[in-house]
């Protein structure tokens, strides 16, 4: 199903021209109402009117965490905290967190793209979320809770932990749809398994995951262990929360649709900032076109990945691949780059191992030396030296 037919399958020419018109708007409210943007503009010398639509985005400067940080709490908004309807926050570079705010306006858009995302996953109005992301200061919880509900869906607010009563409640009350992170979803199936629960006695048959990076190995053993199908949602506090992208049930490893009309997209080269053409991996950029408290230009979020819309199938917007890892804690160990993810991939195809892992980094003689740390299915492969052998290899 396809919540938002005429938006989300517009020709790219009238998204083009439904992304100019937003923007403008939306340069000219920051530019008006927040002083932070107003001195940065004012010292490139650049007006608002000189951005003439999506491609000269380039001209203007990024908005980083630490912009946030130094803003904090309320500095960056674009109208009073009285004119608000709700406050969120994420975890910030520092002890501050990152606040996030929203109008009724701003609610109603975050509504719109959950709304969408979860059609996009498979769910429809006559089906029961389980929703196991935490609710609270997180935009998680209740981002898809709220979205659920302008979708028509039920929805069971289980939150997270508690693995005994949300394994209850999976199998008594029938959802259709479960959300969580991925390490979540993994430790539910591996639950049902300790405990010999047949999975078949649950009603499941989507997983929407998200909020962290996972790999395909992930996907295929809680596909398998769960019998759902399982989707990406991405997102982050800074943009709206869940819902920036998701990706289609029926077009699976081709990435995640960006809800563009809302959310523009680009790729940027991690080092020198400047644009990359589509397909080319490097750190996502967003810049928001419609929220109204919180507007963000050109938000750096670390996130590594490539955009292209070669895979836009059933919808025109385009797609952003799995995140490969972050600009930020990507390590570099002995000259070499190393994505965490990178390990993982490894890992999870070993059947032997677990797919918990720890990275170790430490310093031997100046050398960076990265201790990978393991669990194994059985602890006989604990003695088993040949196995061991070729897994640390691996
Ligand atoms: P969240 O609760 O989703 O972690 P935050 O705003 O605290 O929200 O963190 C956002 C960050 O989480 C993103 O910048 C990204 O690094 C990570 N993230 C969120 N969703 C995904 C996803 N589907 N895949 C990979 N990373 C993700």
């Amino acid at each position: 199903m396809i919540y938002n037919k005429e938006i989300e399958t517009l020709p790219l020419k009238e998204l083009r021209e439904l992304q100019n018109k937003r923007l403008a708007t939306m340069l000219n409210r920051i530019y008006t109402k927040v002083p932070f943007y107003k001195n940065k503009f004012d010292e490139l010398g650049i007006n608002p009117g000189d951005i003439k639509g999506v491609q000269d985005l380039h001209l203007l400067p990024f908005t980083k965490k630490t912009d946030l940080r130094d803003n904090y709490p309320f500095g960056l908004f674009t109208c009073d905290v009285t004119k608000l309807n709700r406050i969120h926050c994420s975890s910030g570079t520092t002890g501050k967190p990152t606040v996030v705010g929203y109008t009724k306006n701003d609610l109603d858009v975050f509504d719109e793209v959950i709304a969408r995302s979860l059609a996009c996953a498979g769910a429809t109005p006559e089906m029961r979320l389980h929703n196991a992301y935490g609710y609270g200061l997180f935009t998680g919880g209740l981002g898809m809770h709220s979205g659920a509900t302008k979708l028509g869906m039920t929805v069971i607010p289980v939150s997270g932990g508690m693995t005994d009563r949300q394994l209850q409640l999976l199998e008594d009350f029938q959802s259709e749809v479960i959300c969580c992170t991925p390490s979540y979803a993994q430790t539910i199936a591996n639950e049902c398994e300790k405990r010999g629960i047949d999975t078949s006695r649950f009603n499941l048959k989507y997983a929407i995951l998200g909020a962290e990076p996972w790999t395909d190995a992930i996907r295929k053993e809680i596909e398998q262990k769960l019998n759902v199908k399982a989707t990406n949602i991405y997102g982050l506090s800074e943009i709206i929360g869940p819902g920036v992208s998701q990706e289609d049930f029926e077009e699976q490893g081709t990435g995640s649709y960006i809800w563009e009309d809302h959310f523009f997209p680009e790729i940027v080269d991690k080092d020198t900032g400047e644009p990359l053409p589509y397909g080319e991996e490097g750190v996502l950029v967003l810049t928001t076109l419609t929220k109204e408290a919180f507007p963000v230009l050109r938000y750096w979020t670390n996130d590594i990945c490539s955009l292209s819309y070669d895979h836009s199938i059933k919808r025109t917007h385009v797609k952003m691949s799995p995140i490969k890892g972050r600009s930020d804690d990507m390590l570099i160990i002995r000259g070499v780059n190393l994505f965490h993810t990178q390990v993982e991939d490894v890992i999870t195809n070993i059947k032997e191992l677990s797919p918990n892992y720890q990275l170790i980094v430490s310093k031997h003689n100046a050398m960076d030396i990265v201790e990978v740390k393991v669990e194994v299915v059985d602890n006989a492969l604990i003695n088993n030296e040949d196995l061991i052998k070729k897994f640390s290899k691996k």
